[in-house]
């Protein structure tokens, strides 16, 4: 590198105020929680007062799924132990 580019500690610092992050601007919805302006309220789910995203039927669906995983998660450990007694009866 040139001299002529060298760049001082000055014009560093310059350049690096500008690299603060501000924080997330949020707005109020009208079920009181904060979120992100332009975007569905994650708690209820309504955009410009209307409901868009069906929050309670999502919250289900994911109960629902949670505990089918857990089943299987539950059968597959009681297969394992199976197998194993098996092994050590043989
Ligand atoms: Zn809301």
């Amino acid at each position: 590198m040139v001299v002529r580019m060298r760049r001082n500690r000055s014009q560093t610092a310059k350049r690096r105020s500008h690299h603060a992050i501000a924080g997330a601007r949020l707005v109020k919805c009208e079920c009181g929680t904060l979120h992100l302006p332009h975007r569905v309220c994650p708690s209820c789910g309504k955009y410009k007062g209307r409901v868009v995203v069906d929050v309670v039927a999502i919250k289900e669906r994911e109960a629902r799924r949670a505990k089918r995983k857990e089943r299987e998660i539950g059968t597959i450990a009681d297969t394992e132990t199976r197998s194993d007694t098996e092994k050590t009866s043989a």
